[in-house]
């Protein structure tokens, strides 16, 4: 994703009350920041945020959390957030963090998180950078210091070399394990069902490019 420098961001986002400052005060009490106690998915690396903001619109019986690492990506999703608002269309169950997924388990407890989503996840396609691919072995070892017993990682992308990646590190995972699979989501009528497509994947697939999705689950 091409970042620019958005000076406007910093303040966007810190007068945004749906984004949290401070989410490691929150660790372990994160249903006190919704008006429900409810089960908790995050997406990591939400960009522009489509994908969760139909996600919570949809499912008010899960609250939500986007994680983005760059601010000036964020605020997009809150612009998009803030537009809803506007409607009065806005879903109550969902919060956002500008953070490095590295940080998980120090703003989430054990077993906090049920769902993990990945969507079009950078690629790093140097080997030497493999360990930063967010379904790397190493970030499975973060995902399960957060997820619940019955916790899932649902991956998507179009990058067939880190899609392929992926799979194997699940075989060689020792926590977690391969439960489904497509190389080509859209005419997947099992797998595809109820998809809600993000920016990238719309973009992507516009293309013609086949979409590739697995859902990992611990061992
Ligand atoms: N998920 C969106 C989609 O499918 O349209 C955006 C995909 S974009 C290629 C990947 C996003 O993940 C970028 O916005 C990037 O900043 C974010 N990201 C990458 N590594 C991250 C990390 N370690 N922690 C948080 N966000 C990260």
């Amino acid at each position: 994703m091409r970042l620019r420098n958005i000076p406007r961001a910093e303040s966007v986002l810190e007068a945004c009350k749906e984004v949290v400052k401070d989410p490691e005060s929150l660790r372990g009490d994160w249903n006190q920041t919704f008006k429900k106690e409810q089960p908790l998915h995050i997406e990591i690396g939400m960009g522009k945020g489509q994908f969760l903001l139909t996600l919570a619109a949809k499912n008010p019986q899960i609250n939500y959390i986007g994680i983005e690492r760059y601010s000036s990506v964020l605020l997009r999703a809150v612009e998009k957030f803030q537009e809803l608002e506007a409607e009065g269309k806005a879903p109550a169950n969902i919060r956002f963090i500008c953070m490095d997924a590295n940080d998980l388990p120090t703003v989430f407890a054990p077993a906090e998180v049920s769902r993990i989503y990945l969507n079009f996840s950078d690629p790093w396609p140097k080997a030497r950078h493999a360990r930063r691919r967010l379904t790397s072995n190493e970030f499975f070892k973060l995902y399960d210091q957060v997820l619940t017993a019955d916790g899932t990682v649902e991956f998507k992308t179009d990058n067939r070399p880190l899609f392929d990646f992926s799979v194997e590190e699940l075989e060689t995972s020792e926590l977690f394990v391969l439960d489904q699979l497509s190389y080509d989501l859209h005419n997947d009528s099992t797998m595809n069902q109820g998809n809600i497509m993000t920016e990238y994947e719309a973009k992507f697939s516009s293309m013609g490019n086949p979409i590739c999705k697995l859902i990992a689950k611990r061992r």
